[in-house]
């Protein structure tokens, strides 16, 4: 793990520590004697070597913010004892069944790193929020998002006095959006995004994996490769439809294209334009249908 971003105790700013996994960064706020933790992760070690980070000089963590309920994001959950643990709604009401299904996936991750942390519970959350929720944390201002479309779940926090933005998981990965739930609703996050960057000043985003964004026009720059993307990829698939195409041979060959359009080789992780164009396609279809 390594520390992209630090803050010197005393002073307003961010803590960003990059794990070991899937380029994950945990990001701190900090302000004066306290501390907020953005999504804790991912293995104990890290997540103990960060709260470290947040604490030094006496700092307090006193809030533990979740944007959603992916797994490598709610794993420091518990870590930071008296802090009051704050998520969107959805995060908090997710049924037995979902759970579930993330917890496993945390214990199939746990597996393969050689971790061990069997006792892991789903986070109970203390605070919950519909839209919109401010929370103060030292002299900062945080406004907290809630913009679906990553997962059905998913929020994002603001603080305005750093011009930051923290993403979650939008913006990681810039002209492959990681799409894990519906493309209409990720759109809509991402000309939301567009909208907090232009209208309110932000200069930094820090998605919750890879790169952080630096500047107003690189922000703005990875926002509309996302919207380009899917209105490439959805032009395409009704293309596609259009001529006969079946739907999967369609979903194939969009993915494909995607791929072409990109020109640079991702590796296993293109397997996420199967997984966008699958998205598009199901919405394309049910367009149809009505
Ligand atoms: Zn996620």
């Amino acid at each position: 793990m390594t520390l992209l971003v630090d803050t010197a105790p005393g002073a307003d700013g961010l803590v960003v520590q990059r794990c070991s996994l899937w380029g994950y960064n945990s990001i701190g706020v900090v302000s004066g004697g306290e501390a907020c933790a953005v999504d804790p992760g991912i293995t104990p070690d890290e997540v103990a070597s960060f709260r470290a980070t947040l604490e030094a000089g006496g700092r307090r963590v006193t809030r533990v913010i979740l944007t959603h309920s992916h797994h490598d994001h709610i794993r420091g959950w518990d870590a930071f004892p008296g802090a009051e643990v704050i998520a969107p709604r959805v995060v908090a009401e997710k049924e037995a069944g979902p759970r579930a299904r993330i917890l496993a996936g945390k214990a199939k991750v746990d597996e393969r790193l050689g971790v061990e942390d069997s006792a892991f519970r789903y986070p109970e959350v203390d605070r919950t929020f519909d839209e919109r929720l401010e929370v103060r944390v030292g002299a900062l201002d945080l406004a907290l998002e809630f913009l679906p479309g990553h997962s059905n779940c998913t929020s994002v926090v603001h603080v305005p006095a750093l011009r930051a933005l923290l993403t979650a998981d939008y913006l990681v990965s810039p002209g492959l959006p990681y799409c894990r739930w519906e493309a209409a609703p990720f759109e809509a996050a991402n000309r939301r995004l567009r909208e907090l960057v232009e209208a309110r000043g932000v200069e930094r985003v820090i998605p919750a994996h890879n790169d952080l964004i630096d500047g107003r026009d690189a922000a703005l720059a990875a926002i509309d490769e996302e919207l380009d993307y899917f209105t490439a990829l959805r032009a395409h698939l009704s293309a596609r439809l259009a001529d006969g195409d079946s739907p999967d041979r369609a979903m194939r060959a969009a993915a494909e294209f995607m791929g072409e359009r990109r020109g640079v080789d991702l590796g296993p992780r293109a397997r996420q334009d199967r997984d966008n164009a699958r998205r598009v396609l199901a919405e394309l279809r049910d367009d149809q249908s009505k």
